[in-house]
């Protein structure tokens, strides 16, 4: 149906061009029932039995993910949080692992606080410091290496391939939280890693209407069965018009993450010349730490996620925050509207986010527009 040589920009435009065979309807029906029909000899030759484990809207939306991320399968969820979180419930009590100490900030709390309750152990590494990582595994113990590439909310860069190595030789499976990076710059099972994760809520998305997650897996396998009867168990699947409301906003994927980037490189290079920052915090800026090593992993751009850091302190970013008028006060990211955060207010005590720091989600205006908000704010 499709073409191996069509880029992902074509791919997802067409949402893998699946045509409707009773309509002929170029756009997918949604399938909303939650049970069908057997066959006269009690099977289910059409592949559906249920709504709960599965139904055919959610496999359109996970196919598309599937042949973006490179993977043998994808699962999509009620959430990202419910994505990430079934990853760990499929391992098994007694199980280590080691995870990005600068992630996603209701992970790295359910990790912290709540994953003992399932017997997992869990440490906080920095894993962009290889040592670090190395010093961390336990051979034999360590079943899984989760990372966050660009980190929220620093944008720090972990070396995927360098990390994956790492792991695979103790004997454990390494998933990347992929959400920043988007499949569009990064595909993190290319890189060797087992697991991708995305907040679908994001990017994948990227209207700010709909909550989800995603999974895309390298191989198939006894894991990754388990993976899938966690969510079936605990009905974590997403709801057929929400897969197809995602299915609708990934068609213009590589379009609004190309245009993101673009203009948060831009807004990033404006910004480290502005008199009231004292660092601004993006991977395509030859300052930061890892942007070597994001010039290597990232194809195509660097993101549209940036952090700027106030130079009067904390209550200055919080005053400019709310002096900004087109940037929207919203936790969230990856959507078409930009949105502004001081994020050390919500991820409270623990967080290695500086108090100075408003995190930017870049979104698809007009790049003059965007930065003389800012710039109006930061006067202000
Ligand atoms: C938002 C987010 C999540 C959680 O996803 P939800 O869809 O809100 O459950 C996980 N990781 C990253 C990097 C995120 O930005």
């Amino acid at each position: 149906m499709t073409d191996p040589t069509w880029t992902p920009r074509t791919l997802l435009a067409q949402a893998l061009g699946h045509i409707d065979e009773a309509s002929r309807a170029v756009v997918p029906p949604i399938h909303i029932a939650t049970t069908y029909i057997r066959d006269p000899d009690n099977q289910y030759r059409s592949g559906n039995v249920y709504g709960r484990p599965d139904n055919g809207t959610i496999r359109e939306a996970e196919a598309i993910i599937a042949r973006l991320e490179n993977a043998e399968a994808a699962m999509v969820f009620g959430s990202g949080m419910s994505a990430a979180t079934a990853v760990f419930l499929a391992l098994k009590p007694g199980d280590h692992i080691v995870a990005s100490s600068v992630m996603y900030w209701a992970l790295r709390h359910w990790l912290l606080n709540d994953a003992a309750t399932w017997g997992l152990k869990v440490d906080i590494v920095d894993t962009a410091d290889l040592q670090a990582v190395r010093a961390a595994i336990r051979p034999g113990e360590t079943k899984l290496v989760w990372l966050e590439t660009p980190s929220n909310p620093l944008w720090s860069i972990t070396d995927i391939r360098a990390v994956a190595d790492i792991a695979h030789k103790a004997g454990a499976r390494v998933a990347v939280d992929s959400t920043s990076a988007t499949p569009i710059l990064t595909r993190p099972l290319d890189l060797g890693a087992d697991i991708v994760m995305h907040s679908a809520t994001k990017y994948l998305n990227g209207h700010s209407d709909v909550i989800a997650g995603a999974l895309a897996t390298a191989k198939a396998d006894e894991f990754w069965a388990r993976i899938k009867r966690v969510r079936a168990t605990l009905g974590q699947i997403l709801g057929p018009f929400e897969a197809f409301l995602l299915i609708r906003g990934m068609r213009t994927l590589d379009l609004r993450v190309r245009a993101a980037c673009a203009s948060a490189m831009e807004l990033a290079t404006r910004l480290s010349n502005h008199a009231a920052i004292h660092q601004v915090l993006y991977p395509g800026l030859p300052t930061h730490p890892g942007h070597e090593l994001a010039k290597r992993q990232m194809q195509g751009g660097f993101g549209g996620m940036l952090s700027i850091r106030i130079r009067a302190g904390e209550e200055a970013a919080i005053k400019a925050a709310a002096a900004m008028k087109l940037w929207k006060r919203a936790t969230s990211l990856g959507g078409v509207e930009s949105l502004v955060e001081h994020r050390a207010s919500i991820e409270g005590p623990g967080s290695p986010c500086p108090p100075d720091l408003l995190r930017l989600s870049t979104g698809i205006e007009d790049v003059g527009d965007l930065y003389a908000d800012l710039d109006q704010a930061l006067r202000a």
